[in-house]
């Protein structure tokens, strides 16, 4: 009757569900649950996170360099605009997005471009506080111009830092959307 049912495969996690979907690495039946969609075709969940290890090649002092970098130049930026008083505020939409491709440029350089996720979060976080340090004055100018009722101030200071973070977010995205495409893509 059943004269198909040797041929009939299952799927090699789940050996209730028949498939005919084979990972084309390591050759073995998938379902469509365990199969991840590539490029190159489908493989299976294992394959793909072998894949992911080879790509991520980072060795440890290329955490030190990238948060380093990604921190003074964070810093150093933030701090000019703090010193400009935002002035104008438009130079901050243009400075977070320069400086993140400089970061992303000088990371790639002193890693020899070696990537690994963990890398891209480094160095991202590195540059959020890097950037974020400077704007804490204009925290504490805010405070204290709620404290003696000086509205003025805490408007101005309030624009201040709404660039800060402006300028912060732009960074930092840049900085995520650049790396993220030099990490495997799956
Ligand atoms: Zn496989
Ligand atoms: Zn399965």
């Amino acid at each position: 009757m059943n004269s198909n049912s040797n041929h009939v495969q299952t799927c090699y996690k789940h050996t209730s569900r028949q498939t005919v979907l084979c990972c084309n690495r390591c050759g073995r039946p998938i379902c469509l649950d365990c199969a991840v969609s590539t490029p190159t075709g489908y493989r299976c969940k294992e394959c793909i996170k072998e894949q992911q290890k080879r790509f991520n090649n980072s060795i440890p002092r290329d955490y030190v360099f990238a948060g380093l970098i990604a921190f003074v130049l964070g810093l150093m930026s933030s701090y000019l605009l703090v010193m400009l008083r935002f002035l104008p505020g438009i130079f901050a939409l243009l400075l977070g997005p320069l400086v993140g491709m400089l970061v992303v440029k000088l990371v790639r350089f002193a890693t020899q471009k070696r990537r690994s996720t963990t890398l891209n979060y480094v160095t991202v976080t590195a540059a959020g506080i890097g950037a974020g340090l400077p704007l804490l004055s204009n925290v504490f100018r805010i405070l204290q111009s709620i404290i003696t009722g000086n509205f003025g101030l805490l408007f101005s200071n309030t624009l201040e830092i709404g660039w800060g973070a402006a300028f912060l977010i732009l960074l930092c995205s840049v900085i995520l959307s650049n790396m993220k495409g030099f990490s495997i893509r799956r």
